[in-house]
């Protein structure tokens, strides 16, 4: 998988977060600095579990990176602060935020973090060079296709996003992915793909949806969303909504 970065899995289950929350502990070897990607939401076992999973390893936690702001990921910042005294850091706090394409040093380790706006406009992937694995949050999963949190994930944003992650992929910088939930990612570039595409069918239906006289986000999952199960059509009103909003933005082709 990764020689850097090893999961310690939060025991959160949900459907929208699959087996739970992955908080990532990444480390270049030899070094006694480890950062913690996501510490998770405010569990003391979890955290506890975390900082236990760093310190066995004869390291300290020297910085913590969120992903987004998304509770299951983020809700224990600032305990985990508390407990390390290690900083915080993401995008979008309005202290300290990281930047596109910046190189985050720690330890030996080097971290570039990249801008994948769309799941929310807050969220970030950091691309880790040395074992080509892009840590993505939420915006790829280990298993299935996320969504676009609208109002504030923004579907336009989504795909280019999705569109960098797949260059990165295509120059080799990216082989595999270590998610935000479910298992690791084997094939970046096809998932990437996949997730494109993906987007690109679920915009066919809701135009055909539309066309076919639907005129609420309700409508339209209960038609084009009938194969997910109810306990997800909560989110995936909030994806239709975010579709409807990217058909609204696009010129239309009689224009
Ligand atoms: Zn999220």
């Amino acid at each position: 998988m990764s020689e850097r970065a090893t999961c310690v899995l939060c025991p959160n289950p949900s459907p929208m977060t699959l087996d739970g929350t992955n908080t990532w502990v990444v480390a270049e070897p030899g070094s006694t600095d480890a950062v913690v990607i996501d510490p998770g939401p405010l569990d003391e076992a979890h955290l506890a579990r975390v900082i236990a999973e760093v310190e066995q390893a004869g390291r300290r936690v020297a910085l913590t990176l969120l992903t987004h702001g998304h509770l299951d990921h983020a809700e224990s910042a600032e305990r985990f602060h508390e407990l390390t005294g290690a900083p915080v850091r993401a995008f979008g706090r309005g202290h300290n935020d990281v930047a596109p394409g910046e190189v985050i040093r720690v330890g030996g380790l080097e971290l570039v973090a990249v801008a994948t706006p769309g799941h929310t406009s807050d969220s970030y992937s950091f691309l880790l060079p040395a074992d080509t694995m892009l840590l993505t949050g939420d915006t790829i999963l280990g298993r299935g296709t996320t969504v676009v949190a609208w109002p504030d994930g923004h579907l336009e944003s989504y795909l280019e996003s999705l569109r960098r992650i797949e260059a990165l992929t295509q120059t080799g910088q990216v082989a595999g992915i270590l998610p935000g939930h479910g298992p690791f990612v084997e094939d970046a570039a096809e998932t990437a793909t996949f997730y494109l595409r993906h987007r690109a069918e679920r915009l066919d239906q809701v135009r055909a949806a539309l066309a076919a006289g639907d005129s609420t986000a309700r409508e339209v999952v209960e038609r084009v969303y009938a194969d997910v199960p109810r306990t997800v059509w909560g989110a995936a009103e909030m994806s239709v909504q975010a579709q409807l909003e990217y058909l609204r933005e696009q010129p239309s082709i009689d224009d």
